[in-house]
């Protein structure tokens, strides 16, 4: 026998207002402000792959988040545990900071250790959902450091499931799903990084190199030491500032990143010394043209 004693019908009046709230999501203002979430492995992974282009959005009043899905804890050649992840997390707020974004939040989970599994799926589907995501950026799910590569696993693994009720019913779910996006990275198999987007960060780049000297324990020493150039870093701030300009920008640009760059600025793209690029997946929404012109306003 079917128990219907909880079995009440919908008020018209609630009918009206859930299809008004659903009107109301599908079809946002196209000048209400975009909301990007970032997501990568490590306390300075998002300000690398899109920093630039995070300042970008977030100086015409649009909303960024960057998440680190671990805390850090493992990246440096002499310190570690609890007291690296502290000096971590508080060199990423210093780098929000600098950049302009609204938020930058470290999850507790330990680095050179992560897994994709259900409980840390479930964390970033909450960060995606909180945020009312627009656009997610995450890492391609192939990269040499396995934390990189489950951070790009675990935030495809959400492409759907943001919009699933019965998923983490805690936290609404979205009612559109975002456009997700891979960042940028230099690994050929079993495919390629494919630019679908390139953003110019010319105007940016200062603010992004800025940034990145917020993170101390990174760039001055945990990465030059493990590239074997820990003796070539200067001591005084300017200098190893300089010093960090010319690792970090003024690169020669791929080609097929200079034809996206083309593809979206025309002529002008030939005079672009840097740019971040993004590639669509296919698991989230599928932008259109015009839907990329809108959620990157920055081609005009
Ligand atoms: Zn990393």
């Amino acid at each position: 026998m079917i128990d219907t004693r909880n079995r009440t019908r919908p008020t018209a009046r609630a009918l009206v207002g859930l299809a008004f709230l659903l009107a109301a999501s599908a079809s946002p203002a196209d000048d209400a402000p975009l909301r990007v979430i970032v997501l990568g492995a490590h306390p300075d992974d998002c300000d690398i792959d899109a920093g630039g282009t995070a300042a970008l959005w977030a100086a015409r009043g649009h909303q960024v988040k960057f998440v680190a899905v671990t805390n850090g804890d493992a990246g440096h050649q002499s310190e570690g545990g609890g007291a690296l992840a502290r000096r971590r997390r508080a060199e990423a707020q210093e780098a929000g900071r600098r950049f302009g974004i609204a938020e930058y939040e470290v999850l507790d989970n330990h680095d050179g250790e992560l897994e994709p599994t259900l409980a840390v799926r479930q964390q970033i589907i909450r960060r995606i959902r909180q945020w009312n995501a627009d656009i997610v950026i995450a890492p391609r799910p192939n990269d040499y450091h396995p934390d990189h590569r489950y951070t790009g696993v675990l935030v495809q693994d959400t492409a759907y499931m943001v919009m699933v009720p019965n998923v983490c019913p805690d936290t609404p779910p979205l009612r559109k799903n975002p456009v997700f996006l891979y960042s940028q990275d230099g690994f050929q198999r079993p495919n390629p990084f494919r630019p679908d987007v390139a953003v110019a960060i010319d105007s940016v780049v200062e603010k992004k190199i800025h940034a990145l000297d917020a993170h101390v324990s990174q760039v001055y020493e945990w990465l030059p030491w493990v590239e074997s150039v820990l003796d070539t870093v200067p001591k005084e701030p300017a200098a190893r500032l300089f010093w960090l300009r010319q690792q970090r920008s003024g690169r020669p640009l791929a080609d097929d990143v200079r034809a996206a760059l083309r593809k979206w600025y025309g002529p002008r793209a030939d005079a672009v010394k840097d740019a971040e690029a993004f590639e669509v997946c296919e698991y989230g929404r599928r932008p259109s043209e015009a839907d990329l012109r809108r959620l990157f306003p920055f081609f005009d």
